[in-house]
């Protein structure tokens, strides 16, 4: 479970004559439970990447897999954080935490205990009444995070999901993220251009350049972390 797969994913956009390949030829396997971060200069294509595993980009040529599957269109089970807030700003944390299970139909009481054993998981139990404005920044990805694991996702895609939070709360921000990591140890797939972020986070470290956006090195982080 939470095995990916790109072959030879080429991603085009633009029209005509300014049509131009934002991802050429990328490829990799990321086994399950694995944290592999896409590093690399803005425009080099790892949100693109992210966003045609998330479903939301369709490829021009080249295959998605999750765990043998085809990858097409969205799904929960392949949850997305990134930097914007999608929080409903007019829901209690605990309602958008839960709110990926009202959607599957899953009954009221499932729903609650479910939502705060998540909330628990990301450092903000005591805040299921409060509301998303009464949250700092760093509060709210964690509301994020939850909300997305919820659904129990086979991987987890985080687009720079720390990018817009200050430096101390990004520090924070990433060792919560290592922690639940270590307790749900679900496949991570992680967008950064900050090497340190990557290698602080990541068991592996796809390196990308740009134009046209492409995969030119593969490393495993070979030290140990406080985590291990
Ligand atoms: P990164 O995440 O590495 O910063 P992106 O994947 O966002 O890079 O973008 C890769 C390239 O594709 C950039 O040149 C960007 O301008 C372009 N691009 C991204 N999305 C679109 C789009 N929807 N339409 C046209 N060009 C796009
Ligand atoms: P985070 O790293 O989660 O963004 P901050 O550094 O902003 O947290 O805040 C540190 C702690 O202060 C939080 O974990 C929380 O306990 C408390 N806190 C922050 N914002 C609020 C708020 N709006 N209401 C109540 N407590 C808060």
């Amino acid at each position: 479970r939470g095995r990916v797969d790109i072959q030879h994913l080429e991603i085009e956009f633009g029209q005509g004559t300014s049509r131009f390949k934002a991802v050429s030829d990328v490829s990799f396997a990321a086994s399950t439970g694995e944290f592999i971060c896409l590093l690399g200069p803005s425009g080099c294509g790892k949100s693109t990447v992210l966003g045609a595993l998330a479903g939301h980009i369709v490829p021009s040529a080249g295959r998605l897999l999750l765990d043998g599957e085809a990858i097409n269109g969205p799904h929960p089970d392949r949850g997305l954080v990134f930097q914007q807030h999608t929080l409903f700003p007019w829901k209690s944390v605990l309602d958008n935490v839960a709110f990926g299970l009202k959607m599957q139909g899953v009954p009221g009481p499932e729903r609650t205990w479910r939502a705060r054993e998540l909330i628990e998981l990301v450092g903000l139990k005591g805040f299921e009444r409060h509301y998303p404005s009464q949250l700092s920044g760093g509060m709210q990805q964690r509301v994020e995070i939850a909300r997305v694991l919820i659904n129990q996702p086979r991987v987890l895609l985080m687009d720079e999901p720390f990018g817009a939070l200050d430096a101390q709360t990004r520090l924070k921000m990433q060792q919560l993220l290592l922690d639940v990591w270590a307790r749900i140890r679900t496949t991570v797939l992680f967008v950064t251009h900050d090497i340190d972020e990557a290698l602080f986070l990541a068991d592996r470290i796809l390196v990308m350049s740009a134009r046209p956006g492409r995969i030119i090195d593969d490393i495993r982080v070979p030290f140990d972390r406080p985590r291990d």
